[in-house]
């Protein structure tokens, strides 16, 4: 019967040292040494349920407690260890009533313990609970038996009671260890996964905000990952771009050399830049420079090609706009000294003209050779000005001049395409302090517009009129082809055109000059019906010069 009774205190033992430490498992996980005072008092109950379970062996009454108390010092401490002792106590004294032994007994063990848990406060544990088995048995030893004389020629009994306390502690240490370690698994697991999701989080920041198109690349040259920018730059969801053959997006004469440099990167394993031409959903094919870094697993396989792609396009377009400028600065420069060679035989021409017509004033075309010749002579030296670079000056300039003059300029160009310039002057005169050249390069980019808007020819109306507050307005009226409306806010933006041969620079170079007059300039449209654009400057209140 001593066995089943002494199984039934173990299973409750069991029972109650697990059960704490299994809802810990679901609340939190905080050290038991955070909860140490609370686990005291637990562990005093525990032990005051043994006390109420003792095992009656010849006529006897006997315990288990001390595995409890022995356990809370080892694992918690001495103030739990004590709280843990007090209520063993008690519920000994109320239970059964030899009590000195009880008492002496309690307060030996609780010393030993005390100094025992003094010079062990180092050592893990598991060490110290066998040291405090090896005290608890020598201090029973000698107050049990010896002081008490309890059994004392009955060695069997008390080793039995001994082995029985003994068993106790090791159940519950072994417990109270597996537990233990199982937490330290979760929680060493939980950071891990907190540190792995930190580190992915700083990752899925760089990849989804960056303007550069991330791609990752399988070894079987399937796309496993495509960055948001994507949507962005290509105007494809990702769900619609996993959903094609990459190669389907690239522009067909760029597709071989795609090819072959993933090829290359495979058997190689180097890194490659290469730029090709990626399809926007609105069809058009934007220029991309990329470059592709080959990533190798454990044993030196490659596994992945990760590809950062960049929009090149706008630095192409600035390039291009560099070589043309070039082009035409050499144009200019070759013009201008055109313009030189031509001017010197013209006077020359000019002035034997004139004097031809001195001699032989009846012959009537005279006067429209010398008309002609003052007309190139105008053209020359116009195109001379223009093509010399000059240091900035501000003039009290005649607007209505300046007009006629880029007129004059553009009149070959104009009587080609059929053009007419048609002029309308409110006032003589219209006097405005300003840099000459940079208001004729103005004139010069927004009739140029006008006409090329115009292929079929047609009227070009220009007027200067008195605007409010001391303003002239410039109004440049065509028949050509129109804008958009929903275009007109980009005028004036680098590099927006819309022809093929364009620069998108004419307008943005107008707008700057005029902003820099302290001018403004608006555009009003119609498509197939014509441009009005209207330029409004100050007018010079008094003359500089
Ligand atoms: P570019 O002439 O090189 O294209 P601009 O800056 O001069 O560059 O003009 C930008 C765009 O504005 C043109 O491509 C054209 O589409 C539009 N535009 C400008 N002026 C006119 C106009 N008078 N009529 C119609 N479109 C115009
Ligand atoms: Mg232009």
């Amino acid at each position: 019967m001593i066995i089943l009774d002494y199984i039934v205190n173990l299973s409750i033992l069991s029972l109650m040292v697990s059960t704490p430490l299994i809802i810990r498992s679901f609340i939190n996980h905080k050290s038991l040494k955070q909860l140490r005072l609370w686990a005291g008092v637990y562990a005093g109950i525990v032990s005051s349920v043994l006390v109420s379970l003792s095992i009656q062996d010849q006529g006897y009454s006997y315990d288990i407690r001390y595995s409890v108390i022995l356990l809370v010092f080892a694992y918690l401490g001495t103030v739990p260890g004590l709280i843990t002792g007090s209520f063993a106590l008690v519920s000994r004294l109320l239970v059964s009533e030899n009590w000195p032994p009880a008492i002496v007994g309690w307060i030996v063990i609780m010393i030993v313990f005390l100094l025992v848990n003094k010079l062990t406060l180092n050592l893990k544990p598991v060490r110290k609970c066998l040291i405090l088995m090896g005290s608890y048995i020598v201090a029973y030893i000698i107050t049990v038996p010896i002081i008490f004389n309890v059994f004392r020629e009955s060695p069997v009994f008390h080793l039995q009671y001994l082995l029985f306390v003994a068993i106790g502690v090791l159940l519950g240490g072994l417990i109270i260890e597996s537990y233990e370690k199982l937490y330290r698994i979760i929680t060493e697991k939980k950071k891990m996964e907190k540190t792995l999701e930190a580190s992915e989080a700083k990752y899925r920041l760089i990849a989804e905000n960056t303007s550069d198109l991330i791609m990752v690349m399988d070894k079987a040259n399937g796309i496993r990952y495509f960055s948001p920018s994507h949507e962005m730059a290509l105007g494809f969801t990702i769900e619609e771009l996993e959903s094609v053959d990459l190669c389907e997006l690239i522009h067909p004469n760029d597709v071989n050399t795609f090819r072959l440099s993933i090829k290359k990167i495979m058997e190689h394993k180097e890194s490659l830049s290469m730029e090709f031409r990626f399809l926007h959903k609105d069809g058009k094919w934007i220029e991309f420079e990329s470059k592709c870094m080959p990533v190798t697993g454990g044993e030196g396989l490659l596994e992945y090609i990760v590809i950062i792609s960049r929009d090149i396009s706008e630095r192409k377009k600035a390039e291009e706009i560099l070589l043309q400028s070039e082009k035409l600065s050499i144009v200019g420069e070759l013009a201008a000294g055109v313009a030189h060679e031509i001017r010197n035989p013209l006077t020359t021409i000019k002035g034997f003209v004139q004097l031809y017509k001195k001699e032989n004033s009846s012959i009537e075309f005279n006067d429209l050779l010398l008309s002609e010749l003052d007309r190139i002579e105008t053209i020359t030296s116009e195109m001379l000005s223009l093509g010399k670079p000059q240091a900035i000056q501000l003039n009290h300039t005649n607007l209505r001049e300046l007009i006629e003059n880029t007129v004059e300029l553009l009149s070959p160009q104009a009587n080609m395409k059929d053009i007419q310039f048609i002029r309308s002057y409110d006032d003589a005169n219209f006097f405005i302090t300003c840099e000459k050249n940079q208001i004729k390069q103005v004139f010069l980019n927004l009739m140029k517009n006008a006409m090329e808007a115009m292929p079929k020819g047609g009227d070009i109306k220009i007027s200067i009129r008195n605007g409010m507050a001391g303003d002239c307005i410039i109004a440049i009226q065509d028949q050509g082809c129109g804008i958009p409306e929903e275009l007109i806010p980009r005028l004036g933006e680098p590099f927006y055109t819309l022809k093929e041969k364009g620069t998108g620079l004419g307008l943005m170079i107008c707008h700057k000059i005029i902003k820099q007059h302290q001018g403004t300039i608006t555009y009003h449209s119609k498509l197939n019906e014509g441009t009005l654009i209207e330029i409004n400057l100050p007018l010079a209140t008094e003359k500089i010069l």
